[in-house]
Protein backbone atom coordinates (compact mmCIF):
# COMPACT_ATOMS: atom_id res chain seq x y z
CA UNK A 1 0.00 0.00 0.00
CA UNK A 2 1.36 3.28 -0.86
CA UNK A 3 1.67 6.26 1.90
CA UNK A 4 0.61 9.16 0.72
CA UNK A 5 1.19 10.95 3.48
CA UNK A 6 4.68 10.52 3.40
CA UNK A 7 4.94 11.83 -0.09
CA UNK A 8 5.49 15.61 0.92
CA UNK A 9 8.54 14.72 3.09
CA UNK A 10 10.01 12.99 0.12
CA UNK A 11 13.52 14.70 -0.89
CA UNK A 12 14.02 16.18 -4.32
CA UNK A 13 15.79 13.62 -6.76
CA UNK A 14 18.09 14.64 -9.31
CA UNK A 15 17.42 14.61 -12.89
CA UNK A 16 17.78 11.77 -14.63
CA UNK A 17 18.27 12.82 -18.49
CA UNK A 18 18.05 8.99 -19.82
CA UNK A 19 14.10 8.88 -18.60
CA UNK A 20 12.02 10.54 -21.34
CA UNK A 21 9.06 12.22 -19.42
CA UNK A 22 5.25 12.42 -20.37
CA UNK A 23 4.93 15.15 -22.37
CA UNK A 24 1.35 15.73 -21.55
CA UNK A 25 2.02 15.35 -17.98
CA UNK A 26 4.83 17.79 -18.21
CA UNK A 27 2.98 20.61 -20.02
CA UNK A 28 0.19 20.39 -17.51
CA UNK A 29 2.26 20.83 -14.97
CA UNK A 30 4.19 23.47 -16.44
CA UNK A 31 4.27 26.34 -13.97
CA UNK A 32 1.71 24.82 -11.49
CA UNK A 33 1.46 23.78 -8.07
CA UNK A 34 -1.82 21.24 -8.28
CA UNK A 35 -2.93 18.25 -5.46
CA UNK A 36 -1.97 14.78 -6.57
CA UNK A 37 -5.95 14.17 -6.76
CA UNK A 38 -6.46 16.71 -9.59
CA UNK A 39 -3.71 15.37 -11.99
CA UNK A 40 -5.85 12.82 -14.12
CA UNK A 41 -2.87 10.68 -14.45
CA UNK A 42 -2.09 7.03 -12.94
CA UNK A 43 -0.50 7.39 -9.95
CA UNK A 44 2.69 5.39 -10.74
CA UNK A 45 3.17 7.31 -13.90
CA UNK A 46 3.11 10.42 -11.35
CA UNK A 47 5.83 8.71 -9.12
CA UNK A 48 7.70 7.80 -12.23
CA UNK A 49 8.56 11.05 -12.56
CA UNK A 50 9.53 12.11 -9.35
CA UNK A 51 11.76 9.06 -9.00
CA UNK A 52 13.50 10.93 -11.98
CA UNK A 53 13.41 14.34 -10.82
CA UNK A 54 11.22 15.81 -13.11
CA UNK A 55 8.45 16.76 -10.65
CA UNK A 56 9.06 17.42 -6.65
CA UNK A 57 6.02 16.69 -3.75
CA UNK A 58 5.43 19.21 -0.75
CA UNK A 59 2.91 18.41 2.09
CA UNK A 60 -0.39 20.39 1.89
CA UNK A 61 -0.75 20.12 5.44
CA UNK A 62 2.15 21.01 7.81
CA UNK A 63 2.18 21.09 10.92
CA UNK A 64 4.10 23.91 13.22
CA UNK A 65 4.37 23.30 16.91
CA UNK A 66 0.44 22.50 17.83
CA UNK A 67 -1.03 24.53 14.59
CA UNK A 68 -1.30 23.20 11.36
CA UNK A 69 -0.49 25.65 7.97
CA UNK A 70 -1.80 24.81 4.75
CA UNK A 71 0.98 24.92 2.71
CA UNK A 72 -0.95 26.02 -0.28
CA UNK A 73 -2.67 29.05 0.59
CA UNK A 74 -0.79 30.14 3.91
CA UNK A 75 -4.16 29.30 6.09
CA UNK A 76 -3.26 29.67 9.77
CA UNK A 77 -6.46 29.97 11.63
CA UNK A 78 -7.12 26.68 13.55
CA UNK A 79 -10.89 27.62 12.74
CA UNK A 80 -10.45 26.93 8.96
CA UNK A 81 -9.25 23.26 9.59
CA UNK A 82 -11.12 20.22 10.08
CA UNK A 83 -10.93 16.51 9.82
CA UNK A 84 -12.77 13.83 7.64
CA UNK A 85 -12.59 9.99 7.85
CA UNK A 86 -10.41 9.46 4.38
CA UNK A 87 -10.46 6.45 2.84
CA UNK A 88 -6.82 6.84 0.76
CA UNK A 89 -4.80 7.12 4.07
CA UNK A 90 -7.56 5.09 6.30
CA UNK A 91 -7.30 7.90 9.33
CA UNK A 92 -9.26 10.89 10.03
CA UNK A 93 -7.40 13.18 7.52
CA UNK A 94 -6.92 16.80 8.24
CA UNK A 95 -8.08 19.33 5.49
CA UNK A 96 -8.23 23.11 4.82
CA UNK A 97 -11.44 24.44 4.75
CA UNK A 98 -10.17 27.92 3.42
CA UNK A 99 -9.37 26.82 0.08
CA UNK A 100 -11.71 24.18 -0.05
CA UNK A 101 -13.20 25.32 -3.01
CA UNK A 102 -10.14 24.82 -5.49
CA UNK A 103 -10.57 20.95 -4.12
CA UNK A 104 -9.48 19.46 -0.68
CA UNK A 105 -5.65 19.74 0.49
CA UNK A 106 -5.35 17.58 3.02
CA UNK A 107 -2.60 15.43 4.74
CA UNK A 108 -2.19 12.70 2.25
CA UNK A 109 -2.75 15.02 -0.54
CA UNK A 110 0.18 16.27 -1.41
CA UNK A 111 1.21 19.38 -3.40
CA UNK A 112 2.75 18.37 -6.83
CA UNK A 113 4.61 20.74 -9.25
CA UNK A 114 7.36 20.28 -11.87
CA UNK A 115 10.89 21.02 -11.96
CA UNK A 116 10.31 22.31 -15.79
CA UNK A 117 9.42 25.31 -17.09
CA UNK A 118 9.12 25.86 -20.64
CA UNK A 119 10.39 29.38 -21.77
CA UNK A 120 8.16 31.75 -23.22
CA UNK A 121 9.08 32.86 -26.95
CA UNK A 122 10.02 36.68 -27.13
CA UNK A 123 7.60 38.39 -29.05
CA UNK A 124 9.01 41.54 -30.84
CA UNK A 125 6.88 44.88 -31.11
CA UNK A 126 3.53 43.12 -29.31
CA UNK A 127 2.34 46.30 -28.42
CA UNK A 128 -0.73 47.68 -30.99
CA UNK A 129 -1.90 51.08 -28.79
CA UNK A 130 -2.39 54.37 -30.38
CA UNK A 131 -3.34 56.36 -27.32
CA UNK A 132 -0.22 58.86 -25.84
CA UNK A 133 -0.02 58.76 -21.94
CA UNK A 134 -0.23 62.36 -19.66
CA UNK A 135 3.10 63.05 -18.20
CA UNK A 136 2.30 61.39 -14.75
CA UNK A 137 1.62 58.53 -16.89
CA UNK A 138 4.47 58.77 -18.37
CA UNK A 139 7.00 58.71 -15.54
CA UNK A 140 4.49 56.10 -14.22
CA UNK A 141 4.95 54.14 -17.09
CA UNK A 142 8.85 54.35 -16.90
CA UNK A 143 9.04 52.85 -13.39
CA UNK A 144 7.40 50.12 -14.22
CA UNK A 145 9.28 49.80 -16.91
CA UNK A 146 12.38 50.17 -14.76
CA UNK A 147 10.90 47.64 -12.24
CA UNK A 148 10.64 44.74 -14.66
CA UNK A 149 14.33 45.52 -16.12
CA UNK A 150 15.99 45.08 -12.97
CA UNK A 151 13.15 42.46 -11.49
CA UNK A 152 11.98 45.26 -8.42
CA UNK A 153 9.29 46.03 -6.49
CA UNK A 154 6.95 48.85 -7.27
CA UNK A 155 3.84 50.35 -5.74
CA UNK A 156 1.64 52.90 -8.52
CA UNK A 157 -0.65 54.33 -6.40
CA UNK A 158 -3.10 56.48 -9.25
CA UNK A 159 -6.38 58.23 -8.41
CA UNK A 160 -9.58 56.76 -9.57
CA UNK A 161 -10.08 57.78 -12.98
CA UNK A 162 -5.81 58.23 -13.80
CA UNK A 163 -5.70 55.74 -16.22
CA UNK A 164 -3.86 53.35 -14.79
CA UNK A 165 -3.93 50.32 -17.08
CA UNK A 166 -2.69 52.27 -20.05
CA UNK A 167 0.35 52.97 -17.57
CA UNK A 168 1.22 48.90 -17.67
CA UNK A 169 1.14 48.80 -21.59
CA UNK A 170 4.72 49.41 -22.24
CA UNK A 171 6.22 47.44 -19.12
CA UNK A 172 4.25 44.53 -20.10
CA UNK A 173 5.72 45.05 -24.05
CA UNK A 174 9.37 45.15 -22.66
CA UNK A 175 8.56 42.10 -20.96
CA UNK A 176 7.13 40.12 -23.28
CA UNK A 177 9.89 41.03 -25.90
CA UNK A 178 12.31 39.56 -23.46
CA UNK A 179 10.51 36.20 -23.09
CA UNK A 180 9.37 36.95 -19.91
CA UNK A 181 5.85 35.94 -18.25
CA UNK A 182 3.15 38.01 -17.80
CA UNK A 183 0.99 37.48 -14.63
CA UNK A 184 -1.72 40.69 -14.14
CA UNK A 185 -3.72 39.22 -10.91
CA UNK A 186 -6.90 41.01 -9.70
CA UNK A 187 -9.57 39.99 -6.49
CA UNK A 188 -12.56 40.71 -8.36
CA UNK A 189 -13.82 38.21 -11.80
CA UNK A 190 -15.44 41.32 -12.46
CA UNK A 191 -11.96 43.14 -12.97
CA UNK A 192 -10.66 39.84 -15.50
CA UNK A 193 -13.22 39.94 -17.49
CA UNK A 194 -13.17 44.01 -18.44
CA UNK A 195 -9.35 43.70 -18.93
CA UNK A 196 -9.12 40.94 -20.66
CA UNK A 197 -10.92 42.11 -23.94
CA UNK A 198 -8.53 45.37 -23.79
CA UNK A 199 -5.67 43.61 -23.22
CA UNK A 200 -6.05 41.20 -25.82
CA UNK A 201 -6.75 44.21 -28.31
CA UNK A 202 -3.83 46.04 -27.79
CA UNK A 203 -1.49 42.75 -27.65
CA UNK A 204 -2.83 41.27 -30.72
CA UNK A 205 -0.41 38.80 -31.34
CA UNK A 206 0.58 37.70 -27.57
CA UNK A 207 -0.99 34.85 -26.11
CA UNK A 208 -4.29 35.96 -23.52
CA UNK A 209 -5.27 33.71 -20.90
CA UNK A 210 -8.01 34.65 -18.47
CA UNK A 211 -7.90 32.61 -15.30
CA UNK A 212 -11.63 33.06 -13.43
CA UNK A 213 -14.28 30.20 -11.37
CA UNK A 214 -15.49 28.68 -14.40
CA UNK A 215 -13.20 30.03 -16.83
CA UNK A 216 -12.26 27.90 -20.13
CA UNK A 217 -8.34 29.07 -19.62
CA UNK A 218 -8.32 27.71 -16.34
CA UNK A 219 -5.07 25.77 -16.06
CA UNK A 220 -3.46 27.37 -19.06
CA UNK A 221 -0.38 29.01 -19.10
CA UNK A 222 0.74 31.72 -21.44
CA UNK A 223 2.26 34.87 -21.81
CA UNK A 224 0.31 37.00 -20.46
CA UNK A 225 -1.86 35.81 -17.61
CA UNK A 226 -5.02 37.47 -16.11
CA UNK A 227 -6.02 36.33 -13.21
CA UNK A 228 -7.94 36.44 -9.69
CA UNK A 229 -6.07 35.95 -6.84
CA UNK A 230 -7.73 32.94 -5.85
CA UNK A 231 -6.92 30.81 -9.02
CA UNK A 232 -2.88 31.86 -8.47
CA UNK A 233 -3.12 29.11 -5.79
CA UNK A 234 -2.41 26.59 -8.92
CA UNK A 235 0.22 28.39 -9.79
CA UNK A 236 4.45 27.54 -8.97
CA UNK A 237 7.06 29.97 -9.80
CA UNK A 238 5.60 30.59 -12.92
CA UNK A 239 5.65 34.07 -13.58
CA UNK A 240 8.77 36.70 -14.46
CA UNK A 241 6.47 39.96 -13.52
CA UNK A 242 3.53 39.71 -11.07
CA UNK A 243 1.34 42.86 -11.60
CA UNK A 244 -1.51 43.13 -9.16
CA UNK A 245 -4.40 45.03 -9.37
CA UNK A 246 -6.37 46.36 -6.73
CA UNK A 247 -4.64 45.34 -4.15
CA UNK A 248 -6.81 47.39 -1.06
CA UNK A 249 -9.83 45.48 -2.57
CA UNK A 250 -12.24 43.48 -0.66
CA UNK A 251 -12.03 40.40 0.15
CA UNK A 252 -7.92 40.84 -0.24
CA UNK A 253 -7.13 43.76 1.26
CA UNK A 254 -3.11 42.90 1.30
CA UNK A 255 -3.91 39.92 3.72
CA UNK A 256 -1.54 37.46 4.29
CA UNK A 257 -3.05 34.73 1.86
CA UNK A 258 -2.81 37.30 -0.92
CA UNK A 259 1.38 37.51 -0.14
CA UNK A 260 1.48 33.96 0.18
CA UNK A 261 -0.32 33.42 -3.00
CA UNK A 262 1.58 35.88 -4.84
CA UNK A 263 5.28 35.04 -3.50
CA UNK A 264 4.43 30.65 -5.00
CA UNK A 265 2.97 31.90 -8.16
CA UNK A 266 5.95 33.79 -9.47
CA UNK A 267 9.67 33.14 -9.70
CA UNK A 268 12.11 33.67 -6.91
CA UNK A 269 13.74 36.38 -9.43
CA UNK A 270 10.93 38.36 -10.68
CA UNK A 271 9.53 41.82 -10.46
CA UNK A 272 6.14 42.88 -8.31
CA UNK A 273 4.33 45.57 -8.67
CA UNK A 274 1.03 46.59 -6.93
CA UNK A 275 -1.75 49.07 -8.61
CA UNK A 276 -3.85 50.84 -5.98
CA UNK A 277 -5.73 53.94 -5.56
CA UNK A 278 -6.34 53.39 -1.70
CA UNK A 279 -3.27 51.97 -0.03
CA UNK A 280 -3.51 51.15 3.04
CA UNK A 281 -2.04 53.51 6.57
CA UNK A 282 0.87 51.75 6.41
CA UNK A 283 1.92 51.53 2.81
CA UNK A 284 1.02 55.17 2.85
CA UNK A 285 3.07 55.49 5.53
CA UNK A 286 6.17 53.61 4.14
CA UNK A 287 5.91 55.48 1.40
CA UNK A 288 5.96 58.61 2.41
CA UNK A 289 9.17 57.95 4.50
CA UNK A 290 10.18 56.73 1.57
CA UNK A 291 10.98 52.93 2.65
CA UNK A 292 8.22 51.35 -0.24
CA UNK A 293 9.54 51.97 -3.71
CA UNK A 294 6.42 53.76 -5.38
CA UNK A 295 5.26 56.22 -7.83
CA UNK A 296 2.00 58.26 -7.94
CA UNK A 297 -0.51 59.43 -10.34
CA UNK A 298 -2.15 62.33 -8.18
CA UNK A 299 -4.33 63.74 -11.28
CA UNK A 300 -6.65 61.93 -13.51
CA UNK A 301 -5.89 61.67 -16.86
CA UNK A 302 -8.12 64.79 -17.94
CA UNK A 303 -6.28 66.55 -15.81
CA UNK A 304 -8.89 68.25 -13.55
CA UNK A 305 -8.57 68.10 -9.72
CA UNK A 306 -10.55 65.04 -7.96
CA UNK A 307 -13.77 66.45 -6.27
CA UNK A 308 -13.46 66.69 -2.39
CA UNK A 309 -16.16 65.44 -0.66
CA UNK A 310 -18.27 67.86 1.68
CA UNK A 311 -19.07 66.70 4.98
CA UNK A 312 -22.80 67.36 6.24
CA UNK A 313 -24.24 66.44 9.46
CA UNK A 314 -27.77 64.81 8.99
CA UNK A 315 -28.61 64.02 13.23
CA UNK A 316 -29.42 60.50 14.38
CA UNK A 317 -30.38 59.03 10.89
CA UNK A 318 -31.55 55.32 12.90
CA UNK A 319 -33.59 57.09 15.18
CA UNK A 320 -35.12 59.04 12.76
CA UNK A 321 -35.88 56.13 10.00
CA UNK A 322 -37.64 54.17 13.55
CA UNK A 323 -40.28 57.06 12.77
CA UNK A 324 -40.40 56.04 8.54
CA UNK A 325 -38.03 59.48 8.43
CA UNK A 326 -34.92 60.03 6.05
CA UNK A 327 -33.13 63.42 7.56
CA UNK A 328 -34.89 66.87 6.42
CA UNK A 329 -31.16 67.71 3.87
CA UNK A 330 -30.82 64.00 2.61
CA UNK A 331 -34.22 64.57 1.52
CA UNK A 332 -33.48 67.90 -0.18
CA UNK A 333 -30.38 66.53 -1.63
CA UNK A 334 -32.26 63.27 -3.87
CA UNK A 335 -35.04 66.23 -4.33
CA UNK A 336 -32.41 68.83 -6.03
CA UNK A 337 -31.03 66.06 -7.92
CA UNK A 338 -34.68 64.63 -9.55
CA UNK A 339 -35.39 68.27 -10.54
CA UNK A 340 -32.08 68.84 -12.12
CA UNK A 341 -32.70 65.48 -13.67
CA UNK A 342 -29.11 64.76 -13.19
CA UNK A 343 -28.26 61.12 -11.84
CA UNK A 344 -26.77 60.29 -8.44
CA UNK A 345 -25.70 57.21 -6.51
CA UNK A 346 -26.87 57.00 -2.99
CA UNK A 347 -24.79 54.77 -0.48
CA UNK A 348 -26.38 53.09 3.02
CA UNK A 349 -24.41 51.09 4.98
CA UNK A 350 -26.76 48.04 4.91
CA UNK A 351 -28.82 45.58 2.84
CA UNK A 352 -31.63 46.07 5.34
CA UNK A 353 -31.87 49.83 5.09
CA UNK A 354 -31.60 49.96 1.43
CA UNK A 355 -34.76 47.66 1.28
CA UNK A 356 -36.46 50.03 3.90
CA UNK A 357 -35.76 52.90 2.46
CA UNK A 358 -36.31 52.48 -1.38
CA UNK A 359 -40.09 51.86 -0.89
CA UNK A 360 -40.35 55.66 0.63
CA UNK A 361 -38.19 57.04 -2.59
CA UNK A 362 -39.95 55.74 -4.89
CA UNK A 363 -42.76 57.66 -4.11
CA UNK A 364 -40.82 60.37 -4.92
CA UNK A 365 -40.07 58.87 -8.46
CA UNK A 366 -40.97 55.28 -9.21
CA UNK A 367 -38.13 54.50 -11.19
CA UNK A 368 -35.49 55.21 -8.01
CA UNK A 369 -33.94 51.74 -7.62
CA UNK A 370 -32.06 49.85 -4.84
CA UNK A 371 -29.09 47.37 -5.58
CA UNK A 372 -27.12 45.16 -3.65
CA UNK A 373 -24.47 42.49 -3.47
CA UNK A 374 -26.76 39.45 -3.18
CA UNK A 375 -29.30 41.10 -6.03
CA UNK A 376 -30.10 38.58 -8.47
CA UNK A 377 -30.96 41.81 -10.91
CA UNK A 378 -27.63 43.59 -10.12
CA UNK A 379 -26.21 43.41 -13.63
CA UNK A 380 -29.62 44.59 -15.44
CA UNK A 381 -30.33 47.42 -12.90
CA UNK A 382 -26.43 49.16 -13.67
CA UNK A 383 -26.86 48.33 -17.17
CA UNK A 384 -30.56 50.68 -16.44
CA UNK A 385 -28.72 53.23 -14.67
CA UNK A 386 -25.75 53.48 -17.57
CA UNK A 387 -28.65 54.13 -19.94
CA UNK A 388 -30.41 56.59 -17.91
CA UNK A 389 -33.40 55.12 -17.16
CA UNK A 390 -33.25 55.19 -13.16
CA UNK A 391 -32.39 59.04 -11.77
CA UNK A 392 -31.27 57.50 -8.38
CA UNK A 393 -29.77 54.27 -7.51
CA UNK A 394 -29.11 53.28 -3.76
CA UNK A 395 -26.84 51.20 -3.34
CA UNK A 396 -24.24 49.51 -0.54
CA UNK A 397 -20.44 49.22 -0.88
CA UNK A 398 -20.57 46.72 -3.90
CA UNK A 399 -20.56 49.98 -6.05
CA UNK A 400 -18.02 51.57 -4.67
CA UNK A 401 -15.07 50.42 -7.82
CA UNK A 402 -15.58 49.32 -10.89
CA UNK A 403 -18.34 51.37 -12.00
CA UNK A 404 -17.94 54.72 -14.31
CA UNK A 405 -20.86 56.53 -15.49
CA UNK A 406 -20.02 60.04 -16.88
CA UNK A 407 -22.00 62.84 -14.98
CA UNK A 408 -23.16 61.64 -11.77
CA UNK A 409 -23.12 62.73 -7.89
CA UNK A 410 -22.71 60.51 -5.17
CA UNK A 411 -23.68 61.21 -1.46
CA UNK A 412 -23.06 58.69 1.56
CA UNK A 413 -26.13 58.28 4.42
CA UNK A 414 -24.42 57.07 7.54
CA UNK A 415 -20.72 58.24 6.16
CA UNK A 416 -19.54 57.30 10.39
CA UNK A 417 -20.27 53.78 9.85
CA UNK A 418 -17.55 51.31 10.49
CA UNK A 419 -18.61 49.82 6.82
CA UNK A 420 -17.55 53.32 5.31
CA UNK A 421 -13.40 53.06 5.57
CA UNK A 422 -11.18 55.56 4.53
CA UNK A 423 -10.35 53.59 1.30
CA UNK A 424 -14.26 52.83 0.64
CA UNK A 425 -14.79 56.56 0.90
CA UNK A 426 -11.80 57.16 -1.38
CA UNK A 427 -13.34 54.74 -3.82
CA UNK A 428 -17.30 56.43 -3.49
CA UNK A 429 -15.67 59.54 -4.42
CA UNK A 430 -13.90 58.40 -7.04
CA UNK A 431 -16.92 57.60 -8.70
CA UNK A 432 -17.16 61.32 -9.82
CA UNK A 433 -16.01 63.58 -12.43
CA UNK A 434 -14.49 60.92 -14.19
CA UNK A 435 -15.07 62.15 -17.99
CA UNK A 436 -13.54 64.92 -19.42
CA UNK A 437 -16.91 65.92 -20.40
CA UNK A 438 -18.08 65.98 -17.23
CA UNK A 439 -14.80 66.31 -14.78
CA UNK A 440 -16.85 68.02 -11.85
CA UNK A 441 -19.50 67.07 -9.22
CA UNK A 442 -20.82 66.89 -5.62
CA UNK A 443 -19.66 64.60 -2.96
CA UNK A 444 -21.18 64.39 0.13
CA UNK A 445 -20.78 62.58 3.25
CA UNK A 446 -23.99 63.20 5.60
CA UNK A 447 -23.21 61.48 8.63
CA UNK A 448 -23.95 61.71 12.80
CA UNK A 449 -20.52 62.30 14.06
CA UNK A 450 -17.50 63.11 11.72
CA UNK A 451 -14.49 59.47 11.98
CA UNK A 452 -11.27 59.35 11.69
CA UNK A 453 -11.94 57.70 8.00
CA UNK A 454 -14.18 60.35 6.70
CA UNK A 455 -11.12 62.71 7.30
CA UNK A 456 -8.38 61.04 6.29
CA UNK A 457 -10.41 60.44 3.08
CA UNK A 458 -10.61 63.83 2.75
CA UNK A 459 -7.13 64.33 3.21
CA UNK A 460 -5.74 62.13 0.94
CA UNK A 461 -7.90 63.12 -1.46
CA UNK A 462 -6.87 66.83 -1.23
CA UNK A 463 -3.35 65.75 -0.81
CA UNK A 464 -3.37 64.29 -3.82
CA UNK A 465 -4.57 67.26 -5.47
CA UNK A 466 -2.27 69.32 -4.01
CA UNK A 467 0.78 67.07 -5.13
CA UNK A 468 -0.76 67.78 -8.66
CA UNK A 469 -1.41 71.16 -8.88
CA UNK A 470 2.69 71.37 -7.61
CA UNK A 471 3.53 68.88 -10.26
CA UNK A 472 2.12 70.79 -12.57
CA UNK A 473 -0.36 68.41 -13.79
CA UNK A 474 -3.16 69.68 -14.05
CA UNK A 475 -5.05 72.06 -16.38
CA UNK A 476 -4.57 75.58 -15.80
CA UNK A 477 -7.77 77.08 -16.11
ZN1 LIG B 1 -5.67 26.18 2.28
ZN1 LIG C 1 -6.21 11.14 3.96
Amino acid sequence: MIDYRALGGLPKQPLHEHFSPSSSLLSFLAGKQLLLSELPFPFEVVHQHYEHGYIVYKPSIVQHENRYVCVRCGNEDPHLFASFPCARCGEACVYCRKCIKMGRASQCNPLVSSTQIPPSSPFSSSLCWQGTLSPAQQLASDAVCEAIRRDGHLLVWAVCGAGKTEVLFHGIELALSQGKRVCLAAPRTDVILELAPRLKHVFPSVDVVALYGGSEDRGKLASLTLSTTHQLLRYHQAFDVMIVDEVDAFPYSVDATLTHTVEQARKPISSLIYLTATPNETWQREVNIGKRHAVTIPARYHRHPLPVPVFEWCGNWKKLWKKKRLPANVINWIHLHLEQKKQAFLFVPHIDFLEQIVPLLKSFHPSIEGVHAEDPLRKEKVQQFRQGHIPLLVTTTILERGVTIPNIDVAVLGAEQAIFTESALVQIAGRVGRSAQYPNGDVRFFHYGKTQEMVAAKRQIERMNKEAAERGLLKTQ
